[in-house]
């Protein structure tokens, strides 16, 4: 197996049995990276799910230039900055939980989120409940505690036995939400359940799997009667993915404990923020210090990546986000019925702007050639998608020409022919 990449950088193990040589990007707009060559690539699923409003959205930018020439990094303990407080206020109000805790990544804000949940039922004198519910198939970013709350499998089953020892609820098939349901409230019932961390709707690095807002909505109700912590992770789902802004919101559900990065920034910054209800904050801190919330890291509300964050609340409330999100999905539904007429295509599904199929072909695990065989042939199609598995999907910037997307669903079509030969 060739070495990916140039053997300086250890490259994600996507690009493990890519063949050389690996296109270098030299810049982006829009839905379009440009190689060094000057060849177009349609950025079909917005480099990792991020950058929602397209590449060096011309605000964002300008935000993120500004602020690197006035205030670049401040230690938050004890200080603070414009970007951190706009921010934090913008987000308190859409989304209706009271307490916001920066981080730069997914995974560290599921890392905060766990640390939140547990220190809560330690801090009001239920140690006892330690356990955490998790979602067959979920995926909840590769830090060692995220690893440990997500699906056992090619992912993190090298590193076992993990951090933590989790309860795992079979994934919600269509006619066989009751199992859900029913292992749910078993271990909700249990005297040590700390809390269920859940992807709302769509299960993303897990096979992008979808289910309903009426199960979201009736998972969050169990969890509130037994008074177990609901975690939801829309680090992949939150910033309109799903067709609103969070996918809780079409269920009706607030979570305890909301974790939210990716689009945070409108994709230009890594940031993250971990937000949470006042019982949980309260939990962590008294009058006489003997409590407090142990988490702590050098960029934690960085000011560039605030800066871009409040850049990214403005384009939401200023420009035409929701009506792009109404055509993309639109346009997104044409492409599944095509796809879905195409032999060697199975299970063509969308959730909001998500499309998702399966191509049928046997023992095409993560680790087996055919992945990198339909990034390369995708690639070669001058369309970045990065396949699951057998799983392909689109997830672009919500600004795609129409022409662009079309070309999107013609070589997922296409494909097809890759795997018969
Ligand atoms: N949670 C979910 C649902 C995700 O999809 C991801 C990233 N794919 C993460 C957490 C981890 O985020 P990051 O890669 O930024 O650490």
């Amino acid at each position: 197996m060739p070495r990916p990449g140039k053997p300086a950088i250890w490259h994600p193990f996507t690009q493990h049995g890519l063949n050389e040589p690996i296109p270098e990007i030299a810049r982006a707009e829009g839905a379009s990276l440009y190689t060094t060559d000057g060849t177009r690539i349609i950025d079909a699923i917005s480099s990792w799910w991020v950058t929602t409003h397209g590449h060096c959205h011309p605000r964002i930018a300008a935000a993120i230039a500004d602020q690197a020439t006035r205030l670049d990094q401040l230690i938050l303990a004890g200080w603070t900055h414009r970007p951190a407080l706009d921010l934090a206020e913008g987000l308190v109000d859409l989304f209706g939980l009271p307490h916001v805790f920066f981080s730069d990544s997914g995974s560290t804000a599921v890392e905060v989120a766990l640390k939140m949940a547990l220190g809560f039922w330690r801090n009001t004198g239920h140690g006892h409940r330690n356990r955490v519910i998790v979602m067959q198939h979920s995926y909840h970013g590769d830090t060692i505690g995220a690893m440990s709350v997500g699906e056992r499998g090619v992912y993190n089953a090298a590193y076992a036995p993990l951090l933590f020892d989790v309860d795992t609820v079979p994934f919600p098939h269509a006619g066989a939400e009751g199992v859900t349901y029913a292992a749910l409230e078993a271990l909700c019932a249990r005297a040590d359940a700390a809390c269920f961390i859940v992807e709302p709707l769509v299960l993303g690095a897990g096979g992008m799997l979808m289910y309903p807002p009426a199960v979201l909505a009736e998972m969050a109700a169990i969890c509130a009667r037994h008074g177990v912590l609901f975690i939801a992770d829309e680090v992949m789902t939150g910033w309109g993915r799903t067709g609103t802004l969070l996918a809780c919101e079409q269920a009706g559900v607030t979570p305890d404990i909301l974790c939210l990065a990716k689009g945070i920034t409108g994709g230009a910054m890594p940031l993250a923020v971990t937000l949470a209800n006042a019982a949980v904050y309260d939990a962590h801190y008294a009058p006489d210090r003997s409590r407090t919330f142990y988490h702590s890291s050098s960029y934690t509300a960085n000011p560039i990546a605030c800066a871009a964050a409040v850049a990214n609340l403005a384009v939401w409330r200023e420009e035409p986000v929701r009506e792009r999100i109404a055509t993309l999905r639109a346009r997104q539904a044409d492409g599944a019925a095509m796809l879905a007429t195409v032999p060697g295509i199975a299970n063509v599904r969308q959730c909001g702007t998500i499309l998702a199929l399966d191509y049928v072909v046997d023992g095409a695990g993560y680790l087996s050639d055919l992945q990198p065989r339909l990034l390369a042939f995708f690639r070669e199609r001058g369309v970045l998608i990065r396949p699951l598995g057998n799983t392909a999907y689109l997830m672009p910037p919500y600004g795609i020409g129409a022409d662009d997307l079309a070309r999107c669903h013609a070589a997922l079509a296409d494909a097809v022919a890759l795997i018969a030969g």
